[in-house]
C-alpha cells in the first residue's frame, strides 16, 4: 500500500513516460472489489501524485464491464480528493480534425448502463447539474492555454453506452446538430462515481478520428482506392493530454473544495414505508 505516501492529485493515464521520466513506484491499493495493481505513486514536480494506468483491470473488457467502482475506490482509499480522467474519444464536428483536444465541460448520457448495486451500501442519485469540479476544470483550462496546440474548452462528452460500437452517421450528425463536441463510453460512469464519493473531478480528452475521415476510409474500400489510415496513432494522441497534465501540476495550485465534498443527496432515514404501516 502507500505507507505515510498521500496523493493530493489522481490522475487517470495510461503514459509509460510520464512514469519513468518522474521515476513513479508502482503499489497495489486494495478496495472491495479486490486489488487494483495498476498503481503508480511519486512527486511530479512538487505534487504527490497517484496515476492509475487506465480503466482495464488486467484485461481488456466492454466499457458496460469496466468496474468503475473499484477504480474510484482505489483514488479514496489512497487519500486523494482530486481525480483527473484522460479520455481517447471519437470527434463528432466535421470541422474538429483528428488529435483536436479539449477540456471537458459538461456531459450527456445517451442509453442505459447496466448496474448491480451492492445492496450493502446505501444508495442515492449523484447530484450532476454541473458534473465537473469548476476550481480543478479552470486549473486544466489554465494549463492548456500554454500549449503550442489548441485546446477547446467547456467541451461536451457524449457517453454512449450501447452495444460496444463505433458511432453511425446518423448518430454522430445528431450529436453535432446538439452542439456536443465528444463521443466515448467511459466519462459518464467515472465522474458520477466521483461524484458519490465526494472526489473533485475533471477531464481533458483527445479526439482519434473525425467523421470525415471515416466516410472517406469507406469510400476508398468501396473504390478499392488505397487510403491512408484515417485513425491518429494512440500513442501520438496521448502526448497531447499528457503534456496539459505536466503543466497542470507545474502550476497546481492546492485548494480545498467547497463544492464537491458537499454535494450529496443522501438520505439517511429512508424507510420502504412508514413505519405506522407495520402495525
Ligand atoms: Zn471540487
Amino acid at each position: 500500500m502507500l505507507g505515510d505516501f498521500k496523493p493530493e492529485v489522481a490522475i487517470i493515464l495510461r503514459s509509460d513516460e510520464t512514469i519513468k521520466e518522474f521515476n513513479l513506484k508502482r503499489v497495489t491499493i486494495n478496495t472491495s472489489f479486490g486489488p487494483v495493481h495498476r498503481c503508480y505513486i511519486g512527486n511530479i514536480y512538487d505534487v504527490p501524485v497517484l496515476v492509475i494506468y487506465g480503466r482495464f483491470n488486467g484485461e481488456k473488457v466492454p466499457s458496460s464491464q469496466i468496474n468503475f467502482e473499484q477504480t474510484i475506490e482505489a483514488v479514496k482509499n489512497s487519500g486523494a480528493k482530486k481525480l483527473i480522467g484522460t479520455f481517447v474519444v471519437g470527434g463528432i464536428n466535421p470541422e474538429m480534425p483528428q488529435g483536436s483536444v479539449y477540456v471537458l465541460g459538461n456531459m450527456v448520457g445517451c442509453g442505459n448502463y447496466p448496474i448491480h448495486w451492492n445492496q450493502n451500501v446505501s444508495f442515492h442519485n449523484a447530484e450532476m447539474y454541473e458534473p465537473f469540479c469548476q476550481t480543478l476544470t479552470d486549473q486544466l483550462c489554465k494549463a492548456s492555454r500554454k500549449m503550442d496546440f489548441p485546446v477547446k474548452e467547456n467541451a461536451t462528452y457524449v457517453c454512449f453506452y450501447g452495444y460496444p460500437r463505433i458511432e453511425t452517421k446518423a448518430e454522430l450528425d445528431f450529436y453535432n446538430k446538439m452542439g456536443w463536441d465528444v463521443v466515448g463510453q467511459t466519462c459518464d460512469p467515472e465522474a458520477t462515481c466521483a461524484r458519490l464519493n465526494q472526489i473533485c473531478y475533471a477531464g481533458i480528452a483527445v479526439q482519434i478520428d473525425d467523421p470525415s475521415g471515416r466516410a472517406d476510409y469507406i469510400k476508398g474500400l468501396k473504390n478499392k482506392e488505397e487510403k491512408s489510415q484515417y485513425v491518429e496513432d494512440i500513442k501520438s494522441c496521448r502526448k497531447r493530454t499528457t503534456a496539459i497534465i505536466l503543466q497542470f501540476l507545474k502550476d497546481y495550485k492546492s485548494y480545498d473544495c467547497d463544492v464537491c465534498s458537499k454535494m450529496s443527496r443522501k438520505n439517511k432515514n429512508f424507510r420502504e414505508f412508514p413505519d405506522y404501516f407495520y402495525e
